[in-house]
């Protein structure tokens, strides 16, 4: 190869895709706040299962990026799934209704439609994205269609095979898929050392992510006891008031590990600790995760401060912290 060649080569590199990229979310959300990272890219081939960074938030053959709102209630705010760069609409799916998988016989029924309500889009420099899962009835794009980063596709629904709402984001490169936290190809091993990974995201939005911790969804005081089964369908149940017999402060967390303790913390009006709990090590890691601490008594009226700490190997790896005023 010639100098001039060889430069030539060098400086089709430098402008190669997977560099200069900057892919946003695929949701028009706040992250942390109404919107939550739950699953990444499987890193790992054959069984098993390692997300992106060697961590443990992702499942066993999941190819994409899954973006959760809290419950089936959330989907009626119409939250809007956005392309996550310029490009031209391929083609797309609706009328899949919106409904969380649950048993063995549902799993295999909407096997065949998985991703639900879809879009695929083509960017350029060979790079595809497709969206899963969108509300039934919300796509507002065709085929042929080009849209700039940012524009509305649809909005985040349940549709096709999903445990929880929220929008699958899978991107290829080349026909390939490709996890946009590394840069590397799905299944092609996770990144131990941060600074060797080659994201698709933005800097700001890799400045977001935190896919090492767990996830904090939500934490409160409650009147009544929580159903652990009916959080993903009405989402955070109501907050305590002075009519209530119990009071109840729980958590909601995603993506802990095993080996992790909990700790709830409630102060009372005047200061008084309420209750200190620390939960025994967690035996297997955990997908989503739900902890409370109740205590029977009508709430007495004021300002009480829950404070929630998931330690791993004796140290805080989150910590949230929220005022709750009773009345
Ligand atoms: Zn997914």
């Amino acid at each position: 190869m010639s100098v001039r060649s060889a430069l030539a080569a060098l400086a089709l590199l430098a402008a190669s895709p997977a560099m200069a990229l900057e892919l946003r979310l695929p949701a028009d959300c706040r992250l942390g706040e109404d919107c939550f990272l739950q699953q990444f890219p499987d890193m790992k081939k054959g069984d098993g299962a390692i997300d992106p960074f060697c961590g443990i938030a992702t499942y066993d053959g999941h190819d994409g990026v899954d973006l959760r709102v809290l419950s089936m209630k959330d989907i009626t705010r119409a939250v809007p799934v956005v392309a996550v760069a310029d490009g031209e609409v391929l083609r797309g799916r609706d009328g899949v209704e919106d409904r969380l998988v649950d048993t063995p016989g549902a799993r295999e029924a909407i096997m065949p439609r998985a991703c639900g309500n879809g879009v695929v889009i083509a960017h350029a420099d060979g790079l595809e994205t497709q969206y899963c899962h969108l509300r039934r009835g919300s796509i507002v794009v065709r085929p042929g269609q080009k849209l700039k980063a940012g524009d509305k596709i649809g909005e985040v629904g349940a549709s096709g095979l999903a445990q929880f709402p929220h929008v699958h984001l899978t991107v290829r490169l080349d026909g390939a898929e490709v996890d946009p936290l590394t840069g590397r190809k799905v299944g092609e091993d996770c990144v131990a050392d941060p600074s060797d990974a080659r994201p698709l995201f933005s800097p700001a939005v890799m400045a977001m992510m935190k896919p090492l911790q767990p996830e904090i969804l939500g934490l409160g005081l409650s009147g009544s006891l929580v159903d652990y089964d009916t959080l993903v369908v009405d989402g955070p149940p109501p907050q305590a008031t002075t009519a209530d017999a119990v009071r109840v402060a729980w958590v909601w967390l995603a993506n802990v590990k095993v080996g992790d303790t909990l700790r709830i913390v409630l102060d009372g009006p005047d200061g008084e600790r309420l209750t200190d709990n620390t939960t025994k090590p967690l035996d297997r890691n955990k997908a989503i995760y739900f902890s409370y601490a109740g205590k029977k008594g009508s709430p007495v009226p004021g300002s009480y401060r829950l404070d929630v700490t998931v330690l791993r190997d004796g140290s805080p790896v989150v910590n949230r912290s929220r005022q709750i005023t009773v009345e």
